[in-house]
């Protein structure tokens, strides 16, 4: 019979003392469910207005021409050729014209501002919000929003949706004077924070450019919440839904 030797060592552990990382988390389209969201308040633009009086047949109908509207809008916005003010409305009275109704400018203006009061009272969350959130709490984690928008709009939804609780607090670009990427987006909202840049930061984000690589500029890592788009190397860690957060190592 053969000798088997079981080696077995004790050994000596040393423990590290990992502390939890401080967190930063966008708001639209990473926990606050910016799509749903803008769905539902389109659906009850619909019924406001009585757009099915004016012909158009359903509220899908009507969302998918918003929405192809809109990006038209917005990518003529980001080339200089079409101010805030004017695409507010332009998207409805664009959208109107591509369900083949005759586009009024007053019923638009309307819809516009239906829209911009309604949305941010939706309260459609990202799957998994409310689990990750207080999980990462559990563990110790300091978390603060860091979101490019508007004061009035931006809290709104916070508060509307029950994140709240989880946030130490919210960081605009209205507030903070300037956007992501910007490095000093990410600068001061550290000193009001009380963070140190250096401090080991994580910035969780669906933006590529707004959220990860602005973060990751400035020393901090970024996780890309990337739920269905190509997997882009550069970005410290990729996660496809948020529950896979609970499995990085989010310490310093
Ligand atoms: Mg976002």
């Amino acid at each position: 019979m053969g000798g088997l030797a079981i080696v077995s060592f004790v050994g000596h552990q040393t423990r590290i003392a990992l502390k939890p990382a401080p967190l930063f988390f966008d708001l639209d389209h990473t926990l606050w469910d910016f799509e749903s969201n803008s769905r539902n308040a389109l659906r009850a633009g619909f019924e406001e207005v009585g757009l099915n009086r004016l012909g158009i047949e359903s509220p899908e109908r009507w969302i998918e021409a918003y929405e192809a509207a809109n990006e038209w809008c917005w990518s003529e916005f980001r080339h200089g050729r079409m101010d805030k003010e004017t695409l507010r409305a332009e998207r409805f009275r664009l959208a109107m014209e591509r369900v083949g109704v005759t586009p009024s400018p007053s019923v638009a203006e309307k819809l516009g501002q239906h829209y911009i009061a309604t949305s941010p009272h939706q309260t459609a969350l990202i799957e998994g919000t409310h689990e990750v959130l207080e999980a990462l709490l559990d563990r110790g984690h300091d978390m603060w929003l860091l979101t490019n928008g508007f004061d009035e709009v931006q809290y709104i939804k916070v508060e509307n949706s029950g994140l709240q609780p989880y946030f130490l607090g919210v960081f605009t670009s209205d507030s903070l004077g300037v956007k992501k990427p910007h490095s000093e987006a990410f600068q001061r909202s550290a000193q009001r924070a009380g963070v140190a840049m250096d401090a080991g930061v994580v910035m969780i984000g669906d933006s590529w450019e707004s959220d990860v690589e602005g973060a990751q500029n400035v020393g901090w890592r970024g996780v890309h919440f990337n739920p269905s788009g190509e997997v882009r190397p550069g970005a410290w860690r990729t996660v496809r839904t948020l529950r896979e957060l609970l499995d990085l190592p989010l310490e310093v």
